[in-house]
Order: C-alpha cells, then structure tokens, then sequence
C-alpha cells in the first residue's frame, strides 16, 4: 500500500502548533513576531504565493507586513527598504519574494538581509551555517521536506538518498540536510549521465527540477520514499492544471510514499516560514 503524503494536513498541524507558540510568545515577552513580504513587480505566481503566506501568517498569530513595489523599483530603493526593515523591531523575519524582475541582482538582495532576519535561509552566512551543522535559519522547502521524511522513516540513517536538482534554494540545502540526517547522499542535475539507474537505487527519492512528469516508473525502486518539490503549470486538455516533476499516476503504484502535487511540499513550504519567523523572534529575543 502506498502512503499519499498529506502536505496539507500536515502544514495544518505545523501551523496550529506555531499558533499556539506565538500565543505563548506574545504574552512572555509582550511581542509580536513580525514577518514583512517584500514583492517586487507582479508576477502572477508569486502574488499568489505572497497571499497564502499573508493568510497563513494570520492564521500564526504573526503580525504580517506587505510591501507592494512596481516593477520597475530601483536596486537603490530595494536596498533602502531593506536596510529600514533589517532596522525594525517589530520586524523579525524579511522575505523578499523571488524571482526579482531582471534589472536587480538577487545576490546582492540576499546579502542585505540580516541574517538573523533570513527566514528564507538563502544568506551565505545560513548556508554555511546549515553545511557546517551549525544552528541557523533552514530554507523552508527542504526544511519541510525534511520533516515529511522523518514521519514517513524511522531512521533515516544509512538510506540512499538522492536528490535531482542542485538550486541555491532546493536541490542544495535537502542535499545537505540529507547528509547531515546520514543518508548517503548523491545530488544529480541536468549534466548527470545515467539519472535513471542513480535513482533507482534511491531510498528517498526528492525530484527538485521544474520538468512535468520527468519522474516515471523505472526511476523508482520499489517502496522508496518520493518528495515531488516541482510546481509545473501545464495546459492538459485546454486547463491549466499544476503537475509536480514526478509522474504521479505512474510512480505511486510502485512507491512505499509519494508527495501528490498540489497538496504536498508547497503547503509545508509556507508552514515553515511561520515556524522560521517564530524561531528568528526567538533567537533576537535571546528566548
Ligand atoms: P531551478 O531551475 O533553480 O533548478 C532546477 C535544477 O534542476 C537545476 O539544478 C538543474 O540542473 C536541474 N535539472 C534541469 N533539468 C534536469 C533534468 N532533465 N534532469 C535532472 N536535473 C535537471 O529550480 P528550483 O528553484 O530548484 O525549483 C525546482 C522546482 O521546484 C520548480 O518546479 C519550482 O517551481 C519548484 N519549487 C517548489 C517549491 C514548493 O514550495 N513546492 C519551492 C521552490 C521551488
């Protein structure tokens, strides 16, 4: 029998929890957590995706700010709101949604951020935090990642794990996260030879990629565990339907348990912000 993983209940129950810590935050240090959302432009995907972390952030307790800037909106501007919200006090976790329109550079934006305030976990100081296995702020996708893997295993100890796909804000982090938890670990990407007979040898599978449906049957080893990070919008039929990177139909007849997409990892994406806004509040606070 293979298990669907229910990324959404489970963010539910993340984001339930965070609640009732903030709850309890609030009345020992007399402060409300604060997350600002920075969205430059307005790409239709990502005001989506800034709407379901604002009403996520309510449903936390968590005071939530927003920061709409046109498109066209300098580096300079950037920077300067940037430097105003590192400044703030009431402002613990800065997110600023990507992509960023062309003109300005997302390096140097994420160098701006303080890196007590990177609830993204994307500042180099996190990154190498996170790879050295030092406390720091863990990028809330393979942070939620991690988290449905060790529901699904008891120990993740000695398990092949492979991830496809080696991005800054995925593909790296879950391989290091990964490594940190003992698995052993190999990252394959658009270079790699023979994906195919890698993944088959997975353990855990986690597909980070952006290709609908690369994923089929015969990547998979039987009963491995399957975390599908693709978000994929593809017109099936005249509809446009979201498809993850793994062949969903195909895979889950085979798999011991498969993330479904929607409803899988991009749920636990937001809920991990919350708790990533909630644990920066707490390590400013000295809690
Ligand atoms: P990216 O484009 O930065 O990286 C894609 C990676 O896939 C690259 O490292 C590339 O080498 C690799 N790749 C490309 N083609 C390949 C192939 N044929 N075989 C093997 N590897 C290949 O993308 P990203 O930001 O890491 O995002 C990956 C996917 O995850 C996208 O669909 C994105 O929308 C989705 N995503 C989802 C969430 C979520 O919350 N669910 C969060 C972030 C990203």
């Amino acid at each position: 029998m293979t298990v669907r993983i229910d990324g959404k209940a489970l963010a539910d129950d993340i984001v339930e929890k965070v609640a009732l810590d903030v709850a309890a935050f609030k009345r020992d240090q007399k402060v409300t957590p604060g997350l600002a959302v920075v969205l430059v432009g307005e790409d239709p995907a990502s005001a989506v995706y800034v709407r379901n972390k604002v009403k996520r952030a309510n449903q936390a307790g968590l005071n939530s700010t927003e920061h709409y800037l046109a498109k066209d909106t300098s580096q300079e501007e950037l920077d300067k709101l940037i430097s105003q919200l590192n400044q703030d006090d009431s402002v613990h976790g800065i997110l600023v949604q990507l992509p960023l329109p062309k003109h300005l550079d997302e390096s140097h934006v994420i160098e701006a951020i303080s890196p007590a305030k990177d609830v993204d976990g994307f500042h180099p100081q996190n990154v190498g935090n996170l790879v050295t296995g030092q406390k720091s702020l863990i990028p809330c996708t393979p942070l939620g990642c991690m988290i449905m893997l060790n529901r699904e295993i008891d120990d993740l100890s000695g398990k092949n794990a492979v991830v496809i796909g080696r991005s800054n804000i995925v593909g790296k982090p879950m391989a290091s996260l990964l490594l940190q938890a003992n698995c052993t670990v190999t990252t394959v990407h658009s270079k790699t030879q023979g994906i195919e007979s890698i993944c088959r040898n997975a353990d855990i599978l986690v597909a980070a990629v952006g290709q609908a449906l690369l994923v089929k049957k015969e990547w998979v080893k039987p009963g491995a565990v399957i975390i599908d990070v693709g978000i994929n919008s593809v017109e099936v039929e005249g509809k446009r339907r979201l498809l993850g990177d793994v062949d969903y139909d195909q895979v889950s007849s085979i798999a011991g348990a498969i993330t479904p997409v929607p409803g899988g990892v991009g749920p636990m994406t937001i809920a991990c912000l919350m708790q990533n806004t909630l644990t920066a509040a707490q390590h400013q606070l000295g809690v």
